[in-house]
């Protein structure tokens, strides 16, 4: 029973760090839970080629039990608080890193290793253990992410949106077929017992019951679910994306691109707005919005014709797309009016980034004397952790105008 209460002890460690991390993503970036997660993947895939324990039900590894479990269930939570656009990017990352990995212990075994060092002896043959197991392990997960992701939706709405059961179902199917892949391999790589595979299914049912409970646990109290539905989403366009199978032109519809100019469009920037709505509860960070109108564009239009206005336009989407923050999002709010979505700045920083959008504007006009295009900024920042940013942004139209009324080309941020 020791080895039981130390299996929990090392899942309950595990997902509370992940867990913390993932939370924390607001406040510091989706990177850190990302890094994490990888750097887990290796002592994983070493504890699963090398490290067994014995328990009545048979033998167990901890890297399969907890580590490869744990994984799996933390994509499925990236997945049910992001989206799946969120979760294929580290489970693409994993499979590309683990190839590099092979690639480099390929290389590196061309060494001539002269004059060993005593206690230094590499064990090449082990990098190659674990590098194929890697390589399954990862084409697996592959596999077992999108099957769990696929599950997962379908049996929610199947148990009328209770999370356990379709969390558990789904996990508990998951990892029996993912034992059944992977343990021939394991068994053919390293000589792993029969006697693992009937224990590690039953310690992966365990892990599915653990980590269900947690994730359960997650989603009710540490980050619950402000999303009306979960996803409307049809099963075959999670399954596109998670794949990468949507189309270019898909992608683009679904970021929602102006054609014109290459910002985003008013119906993004809605979207936007009402992800921010259902997130109010979790995400504590300000929301600045800068409303900028191009000056005098009729004036421009009516000179130099529309073509040239349209081109102004490109222009100016381009000045400011590039002189925002990694991060930020800029819109085409109207004609001639764009909108900066800044998350994270107190409100004398989004002046400030404001003041480098005008900037931006000018600059990149200033090569032609002819055609001296200005923008006036009218800047307001919410309340840490608001919600509804329709306050925010009739703030800052009114001080759009009243840096029009004050003779454009100026940032205003407070009247
Ligand atoms: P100001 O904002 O400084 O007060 O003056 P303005 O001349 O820019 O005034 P306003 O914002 O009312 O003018 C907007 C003009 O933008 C009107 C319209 O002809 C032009 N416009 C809107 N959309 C487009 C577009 O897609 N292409 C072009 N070429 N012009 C557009
Ligand atoms: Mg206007
Ligand atoms: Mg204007």
């Amino acid at each position: 029973m020791n080895g039981v209460f130390l299996l929990t002890l090392q899942a309950l460690l595990y997902f509370g760090v992940m867990a913390a991390l993932l939370r924390a993503r607001f406040a510091y970036g989706i990177g850190l839970f990302v890094c994490a997660l990888g750097v887990m993947h290796f002592l994983e895939t070493y504890l699963a080629a090398v490290f067994f324990i014995e328990l009545p039900f048979g033998l167990l590894s901890p890297g399969s039990t907890v580590l490869f479990s744990g994984k799996l269930m933390m994509f499925l939570l990236l997945y049910v608080r992001e989206d799946a656009e969120t979760v294929r990017q580290p489970i693409y990352g994993l499979m590309i890193g683990n190839l590099l990995l092979v690639g480099l212990a390929l290389i590196l075994r061309q060494h001539e290793t002269l004059a060993p060092l005593p206690g230094y002896q590499a064990d090449m043959r082990f990098i190659d253990q674990i590098g194929i197991l890697m390589v399954w392990g990862t084409l697996l997960l592959f596999v077992d992410v999108i099957a769990l992701i696929l599950l997962y939706e379908r049996l929610f709405r199947a148990f009328r949106r209770r999370a356990l059961p379709a969390l558990l179902a789904s996990s508990c199917l998951v990892l029996t077929f993912d034992q059944l892949a992977f343990f021939p391999v394991l068994h053919w790589v390293t000589g792993t017992p029969f006697d693992a595979l009937s224990g590690g299914w039953a310690a992966k049912m365990g892990a599915a019951a653990v980590y269900s409970a947690l994730i359960a646990l997650y989603l009710g109290f540490v980050e619950p679910a402000d999303r009306p539905a979960l996803s409307s989403r049809r099963l075959r366009d999670v399954f596109d994306i998670l794949t990468y199978r949507a189309r270019y032109e898909d992608l683009l519809a679904r970021a929602a691109i102006d054609n014109l100019t290459g910002a985003g469009t008013r119906t993004a920037f809605e979207e936007l707005r009402q992800r921010r709505l259902e997130r109010r509860s979790v995400d504590p960070r300000p929301v600045s919005l800068a409303m900028v109108d191009v000056d005098h564009f009729k004036a421009a239009n009516d000179l130099h014709g529309h073509a040239a206005g349209d081109e102004i336009l490109a222009t100016v989407a381009r000045a400011l797309s590039g002189a925002v923050r990694a991060g930020d999002g800029v819109f085409r709010y109207g004609g001639e009016e764009f909108v900066a979505l800044c998350e994270g700045l107190d409100h004398p920083g989004a002046l400030a980034l404001a003041e480098r959008l005008r900037a931006a504007v000018a600059e990149a006009f200033a090569h032609d004397p002819d055609r001296r295009v200005t923008v006036s900024i009218g800047v307001a920042t919410s309340l840490p952790g608001a919600g509804d940013l329709g306050p925010t942004l009739a703030q800052a139209d009114a001080r759009l105008y009243a840096a029009k009324r004050a003779g454009r080309d100026r940032v205003v941020g407070e009247i």
